[in-house]
């Protein structure tokens, strides 16, 4: 039998955020009013702006003097403040694989602070969508493929930055192909958008983001900027958001009433479809003065609800990029380079890494990117740090009295001559901005897009070929936005590691883990297929695609294939075992929760991070679910020899389907299976089961 799930806590608008705002709305001519509703920048010297000197100051939106208001001060971006000098982080997607809430939730913190010391007041840097295809060129500004990581990941950062500024999360919703981003038409079903594409925007808004922005694309046949459905039905009325809305820059909107209907409260950066426009349909009757209202008010209610908000002593030039806040980078990029391979070149030898500087004399560095500041993507989420440390030079500082010799591997030749001479070969190859991105077209011409090939370049393959043919112990180095289809090499190469884009600190931390004074513990927080045949269909200029509720881990498991590299996978050092897995109670209400606990132990002979993961399958499910579902995640810190109880409470709620013929969540009264271990691969797991009933099935607990 079936259960409703439980609906959202959701707390209705402050009350006095609501009467201040209501006061403010009441002084305000229509003019006023609609002044609030788009961004301040003049329109030929926005778009003038945007073309040669994007993101240089916050764009401005709602000032009103008159009445005191101030504006909104807009930065982008994901991996730190875009305007001025800042602190460049390591991506979102290598933020995602620390699966480090507490950690994001710092680095929220400091992007908080920058944001407030370099004149921006709204930060729409919390970069949520689903990584569908690892093809999407703007992978690396979101954290993975699973809307439940998603979404702690985005509340993490939603904490730590509202404490200084207000958010945006974006891009609502279903954008994941980047070319044709501002006319493909995503079709989904019910079940599709609620449970794959939305969970993660909901989380964000629970966690009491001030502001969401619109996708370019559209969503059942409608603009996300114009979608009636997403912004005034599910985010607004069924979710009880109450905070505004803003379009995606300049092309985020297209029609005035059609906009203004559906929910969109303000225009980017600059006024086109709004203003006198929107006055005019206003004044003829087609968009209603309550409309305008109810934009304006949830405006201001943010404006008001954050003007006490921040630590105004810390907002002093010398923290933008300083000490502190580069320690805070370098410690997430630690966190974040997945250690893919370490396996001994023979039974009785140890493996490749960490190296070990006493044993070390040479060492040759090798490769296109072993001495460049590979910070990722040039389009809106660009930041300009001002120095960074390329892995050369992180190397260089940690190598002691190794001798590190580079050379660009520009001929395959050369680089296995000197790889020949050396202990140990270090090939750092990958995709950079002119890979992948954000597609911007410019005056004289484009950049970015989405990826061509999920491979990397058949020069950065020669030269690994021919680099571990030189010398048996060599290591390869991986940087890029998501996944990159190693096959051809894989086998050649005894140690892997995935670096992304690490931000400026990189290099330092490449090294911390290279040399072992940093124990690797981060996992994947996408697959590593083996073929681009393995994936969900995807072509970047497609005009119309359908998504299902399948890519990603989901997808692959489905159709019974094995992964390159499985969601959740990454080594370390040393080694955790999983045992005693319990679940209580063994019966629960579809109001009640389980505990899962299991024992995690350091088996190995260094301390180290594990990242244990929880999955529930549903085996007796009377509808089409994925073999498993991620439902939760936790990392722990082990000495040597040192196991640690750990323990997940799972609330029968996020076990529920969405049923589009009842219009809502369902907890089906089943036995569910659990998993909880250290990848998302069934080897990696340990399993139980439990039970939902009513209560009057007897027997029920939680
Ligand atoms: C991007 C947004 C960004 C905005 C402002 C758009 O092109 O899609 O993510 O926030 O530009 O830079």
């Amino acid at each position: 039998m079936n259960q409703p799930a439980p609906t959202s806590n959701k707390t209705p608008a402050d009350k006095p955020f609501e009467e201040a705002a209501q006061t403010l709305l009441a002084q305000m001519s229509l003019r006023e009013k609609i002044g609030q509703m788009s961004g301040d920048t003049p329109r030929l010297r926005g778009m003038i702006k945007m073309a040669y000197a994007y993101n240089v100051r916050p764009y401005p939106a709602g000032e009103n003097r008159r009445l005191g208001i101030p504006p909104l001060l807009f930065t982008d971006g994901p991996r730190g403040v875009v305007v001025s000098q800042a602190t460049c982080f390591p991506v979102s997607m290598a933020r995602g694989a620390t699966w480090d809430i507490d950690l994001e939730e710092k680095v929220g913190d400091a992007i908080g602070v920058e944001a407030r010391t370099l004149g921006a007041n709204f930060f729409a840097g919390v970069c949520i969508n689903v990584l569908r295809h690892p093809a999407w060129g703007r992978a690396q500004e979101t954290y993975g493929e699973d809307p439940y990581h998603l979404g702690e990941m985005g509340a993490a950062l939603v904490r730590g930055s509202q404490r200084h500024v207000m958010a945006c999360v974006k891009h609502y919703a279903a954008n994941s192909i980047e070319n044709s981003r501002m006319k493909v038409d995503v079709e989904l079903d019910q079940r599709t958008l609620r449970e794959v594409y939305l969970p993660h925007f909901k989380r964000c808004v629970d966690e009491g983001i001030a502001s969401i922005m619109s996708a370019y694309n559209q969503v059942n046949g409608a603009y996300c900027g114009h979608n009636q459905p997403l912004l005034r039905q599910i985010l607004k009325k069924e979710w009880g958001f109450d905070g505004f809305v803003i379009s995606d820059f300049v092309w985020g909107i297209r029609d005035t009433a059609a906009a203004a209907i559906a929910g969109c409260d303000l225009e980017m950066p600059f006024t086109q479809h709004y203003g006198k426009r929107l006055e005019a349909a206003v004044k003829s009757g087609t968009v209603s003065e309550r409309t305008i209202d109810d934009a304006v008010l949830r405006i201001l209610r943010q404006k008001i609800r954050f003007a006490p908000v921040g630590q105004p002593e810390r907002y002093k030039p010398a923290i933008v990029a300083g000490e502190s806040h580069r320690a805070l980078a370098r410690e997430v990029a630690q966190k974040a380079i997945v250690l893919l391979k370490n396996e001994p070149l023979a039974p009785d030898q140890a493996a490749p890494l960490p190296l070990d500087l006493g044993e070390i004399k040479q060492l040759a560095l090798i490769g296109p990117l072993a001495d460049w500041p590979n910070l990722g993507d040039n389009g809106s989420s660009r930041v300009r740090p001002p120095s960074v440390v390329t892995p050369l030079e992180g190397i260089r500082a940690a190598a002691g009295a190794v001798a590190v010799q580079h050379y660009d591997g520009a001929d395959p030749t050369p680089a296995a001559q000197l790889a020949a001479q050396t202990d140990v070969a270090i090939v750092v190859v990958g995709l950079t901005h002119a890979d992948e991105g954000e597609r911007i077209e410019y005056p004289w011409g484009s950049t970015g897009g989405d990826r061509d090939s999920l491979t990397l370049a058949p020069e950065d393959e020669t030269l690994i070929h021919a680099v571990a043919a030189a010398n048996p112990r060599t290591i390869v180095v991986l940087m890029g936005g998501s996944a990159i289809i190693t096959e051809a090499w894989r086998h050649e190469a005894p140690a892997i590691l995935m670096a992304w884009y690490p931000g400026l600190e990189g290099g330092h931390a490449l090294a911390d883990i290279l040399f072992g004074s940093v124990n690797p513990s981060a996992k994947l927080p996408i697959i590593f297929p083996k073929s681009a045949a393995q994936l969900p269909f995807f072509d970047k200029n497609v005009p119309k695609i359908t998504y299902d509720r399948y890519h990603g881990y989901r997808f692959l498991e489905r159709a019974g294939e094995e992964p390159a590299f499985p969601f959740g996978f990454g080594l370390s050092y040393t080694t955790f075992n999983y045992s005693e897995l319990q679940v209580e109670p063994a019966t629960i209400s579809p109001s009640g929760a389980v505990e899962a606990s299991v024992t995690i132990t350091n088996s190995g002979s260094r301390a180290g991070e594990e990242v244990a993961q929880l999955y529930i399958g549903y085996p007796n499910s009377a509808v089409d679910r994925p073999e498993k579902e991620l439902k939760g995640f936790v990392r722990v810190k082990l000495l040597p020899g040192e196991n640690k109880r750990i323990h997940f409470s799972l609330p029968a709620g996020q076990l529920a389907y969405y049923d589009p013929d009842v219009e809502g969540w369902v907890v089906e009264t089943v036995e569910y299976a659990l998993y909880v271990g250290s990848s998302s691969a069934n080897r990696d797991l340990l399993a139980a089961g439990f039970r939902i009933t009513i209560e009057n099935e007897g027997g029920v607990g939680g």
